[in-house]
């Protein structure tokens, strides 16, 4: 079962995506700031980050940016998840190492086809024997038939 690890201090927000992402059948870690997240990932190598911006001891840019530095978490996906209303953030997310962004509140439709887009493409790399990487088998995963 995929593991989503959730970095983001207000428990209230937390307590959303855990409930989107359980009715969706994802495993659901939580972390409460920056320093947490880093050594949740380190204990639970979990499929995907949803990464909080603002939070506590390191902000979601530190977390980012340290899980970059690291080679054992080079194919680590991380979402950044940040309040509509900062839009001088889309920049600074755009231009940092985050594979995509999603605005709180969080739209499930769109939290959907986030993690089916980078969940499959985190296939694609890691089993390139498996599949020729047709754009037919990449929908097919996107559908989520099967699985
Ligand atoms: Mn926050």
């Amino acid at each position: 079962m995929r593991k989503v690890l959730i970095a983001e201090d207000n428990a209230v927000n937390r307590e959303l995506l855990r409930e989107l992402l359980e009715t969706r059948g994802y495993t659901v870690l939580e972390a409460c700031d920056g320093q947490e997240a880093l050594h949740m990932i380190d204990q639970t190598e979990p499929d995907i980050l949803l990464l909080d911006i603002g939070m506590p001891v390191l902000d979601g840019f530190a977390v980012v940016r340290q899980i970059r530095e690291n080679p054992h978490l080079a194919k680590l996906p991380v979402v950044a998840v940040t309040a509509y209303a900062m839009q001088d953030d889309r920049g600074k997310i755009l231009n940092s190492k985050f594979d995509g962004y999603l605005s709180k509140p969080i739209n499930p439709r769109l939290l959907t086809e986030e993690l089916d887009r980078l969940l499959s493409q985190r296939e694609d790399r890691s089993t390139p024997n498996r599949s020729n990487g047709s754009s037919v088998d990449r929908k097919a995963r996107a559908a989520g038939k099967g699985e």
